[in-house]
């Protein structure tokens, strides 16, 4: 039935491989079409998952850790357009990401914020040069050319073509400014005689946003009737047009089925996934890790004021100075060619100096120092493989890449932004549905997306000193987040484990001072979900605490 070269299947007699335990009964499903399973859980397997949920097709949505874990959790939380995108000639990229950014401001306001940028500026004409050599085609992105001090004039051009992309934008346009003037970011005026500001938006927890896509499709598919599954610690084995789910702990298969479609949709892990599955493959991914750090610098948060800086680190790189929740500051970020598996990446020391050193730049009387990181982390970009040595300039552009050396029709997202993962959503959707001869429904445009815990957010975002001291039998220690509002969260969004709950549904990890007692509280409500065992309960505390300690040169009150 499919033109797919069957490369991957494996002999009749170890269609289940012997290290597997077999549950008695795996269960099967019979649906027509098939569900399209998708592998990865991140924002991108999310979106599409809820694309085909509109579409009436189910969904098998399988990831060998929690939802949202991977670079959607570590990333820079911006809803851009991607201004540094313009000097690569990226155009249509840009042009995309500003009307998904435009989109998400109306249809998500619980999670995307308008922000204002502010850059400031050295010179009049630095970067004029390469940016005309980019503009017209002349840059070969196989050689960096990494522009330093970019001037007034190569920003204003740059912030007037990224307005003119805006072009239904509801958020006030670009500006240049005397550094002397009132009402801006209060740069260090004897290096900086000018400052441009234009505007962007910000995803506070794009974890969160990632789970309401998921309760959206959830809902959606309860509708119609399709199949919604979200497995997340299980891993995918095919064999032959069949798929075995079986959980990571145990390898106990607890699904099998033929999926009507596969969809790599495991970020940085696309060429692992591939692996995996024994389907064969060229090199897809050439991942760059990108490094941040949260700090509660008071100074620093009182003069960002709400606003964000978008500055240069010493080799030209760009950097964002974040405001971030709870009067906290985010930074970021490098940009590193990454080998091995993007779970392992983490912050170097390196890094975090490079960082602040950009800080102080912008900033000098602030005396920033690695003492005051409180935490940092690392994610890997998905990356299209690419041999150019200037990191920048690889393409975010995504694409959807279909593999010929497998019996069920498969597909790897490359690439991919927070920003379009709607878009990019509603493309890949687009593959599927024409693939399977179905015509579309519907899609996601005017949809919009909810949080469905708004009450857990505004506590999040709003955890201070007096909630954090205020006690109360219903409600969490030391942060106002109501015991009801957890069992919610751990009933309904894809809960199992503490660190799940602490870190990605109630982002806990990014509270100032938590103290250790909210977890062991946390972990008494999983015991009473039938989610822990009393024995485990000590354990598993610790084993966050030490964990937690891991990402923070300061660590909180655990
Ligand atoms: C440092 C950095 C900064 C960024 N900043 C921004 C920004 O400000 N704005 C923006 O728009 N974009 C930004 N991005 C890009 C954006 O974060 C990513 O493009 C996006 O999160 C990718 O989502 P994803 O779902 O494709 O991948 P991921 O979020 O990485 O999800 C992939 C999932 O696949 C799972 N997985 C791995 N192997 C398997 C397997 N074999 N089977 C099943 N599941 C598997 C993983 O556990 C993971 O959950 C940034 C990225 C990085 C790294």
């Amino acid at each position: 039935m499919f033109e797919h070269r069957a490369c991957c299947l494996w002999p009749q007699h170890c269609r289940i491989t012997p290290h597997l335990a077999v549950s008695a009964n795996p269960l099967t499903l019979n649906q027509n079409p098939a569900p399209v399973l998708i592998l990865g859980a991140g924002i991108n397997g999310a979106a599409l998952a809820r694309e085909l949920a509109l579409n009436g097709l189910g969904v098998v949505l399988v990831d060998t850790r929690d939802i949202a874990s991977g670079a959607t959790a570590n990333s820079s939380r911006l809803i851009h357009g991607g201004l540094r995108y313009l000097e690569h000639g990226d155009f249509p990229l840009v042009r995309e990401s500003l009307a998904e950014r435009t989109r998400l401001l109306r249809l998500a306001p619980h999670f995307v914020r308008p922000l204002r940028l502010f850059i400031p500026v050295r010179n009049r004409f630095g970067g004029v040069v390469t940016a005309a050599r980019r503009f017209i085609g002349l840059h070969d992105r196989s050689h960096s050319d990494r522009v330093l001090h970019r001037g007034l004039w190569t920003l204003r051009l740059g912030l007037w073509m990224y307005d003119r992309y805006a072009r239904e934008s509801t958020l006030p346009g670009h500006a240049s400014h005397r550094s002397t003037d009132a009402g801006i970011v209060p740069v260090d005026r004897s290096k900086y005689p000018w400052v441009c500001s234009f505007s962007d938006a910000q995803i506070l927890f794009p974890e969160r946003f990632t789970l309401a896509l998921l309760r959206d499709a959830e809902e959606i598919a309860a509708g119609t009737g399709a199949e919604f599954r979200v497995l997340t610690y299980h891993e995918a084995m095919l064999v032959g047009r069949t798929v075995n789910i079986t959980r990571v702990a145990t390898s106990e298969t607890v699904l099998e089925f033929q999926p009507s479609v596969i969809v790599n949709a495991t970020g940085a892990w696309v060429d692992q996934t591939l692996e995996a599955l024994q389907v064969e493959s060229k090199r897809q991914m050439g991942g760059t890790k990108g490094s941040h750090f949260i700090t509660n610098h008071r100074r620093l948060c009182d003069l960002l004021d709400g606003r964000a800086v978008y500055t240069e680190a010493g080799d030209g790189r760009p950097i964002f100075i974040l405001p971030f929740v709870n009067q906290m500051t985010l930074i970021g970020t490098t940009d590193e060619l990454f080998e091995g598996d993007p779970a392992d990446a983490t912050a170097t020391p390196e890094e975090l100096e490079y960082l602040v050193a950009a800080v102080n730049e912008v900033f000098p009387g602030l005396a920033l120092t690695v003492d005051d990181v409180r935490l940092h982390y690392a994610g890997v970009r998905p990356l299209p493989f690419s041999n150019t040595a200037d990191t920048g300039a690889i393409s975010r552009r995504h694409s959807i890449e279909p593999n010929t050396h497998c019996e069920v029709p498969l597909y790897s997202l490359i690439g991919g932004k927070l920003t379009t993962c709607r878009s990019l959503a509603e493309e890949a959707a687009d593959i599927i549905l024409r693939r399977l001869r179905i015509e579309r429904a519907a899609n996601s445009r005017e949809r919009p997306i909810e949080e469905r815990e708004p009450a857990l957010v505004a506590t999040s975002v709003a955890w201070s000193n007096s909630q954090s001291n205020t006690a109360s039998s219903q409600t969490l220690a030391g942060t106002g987040i109501s015991f009801d509002a957890i069992k919610r969260v751990i009933e309904h969004e894809w809960v199992t484990s503490l660190a799940d709950l602490a870190e990605r549904r109630l982002m806990l990890i990014y509270h100032p001072a938590l103290r250790r007692e909210a977890l062991e509280q946390l972990a008494d409500l999983l015991i009473d979900a039938g989610l822990l065992t009393s024995a485990e309960r000590n354990d598993a505390v610790n084993t966050i605490v030490a964990r937690w300690r891991t990402r923070s040169l300061r660590p909180c009150r655990t």
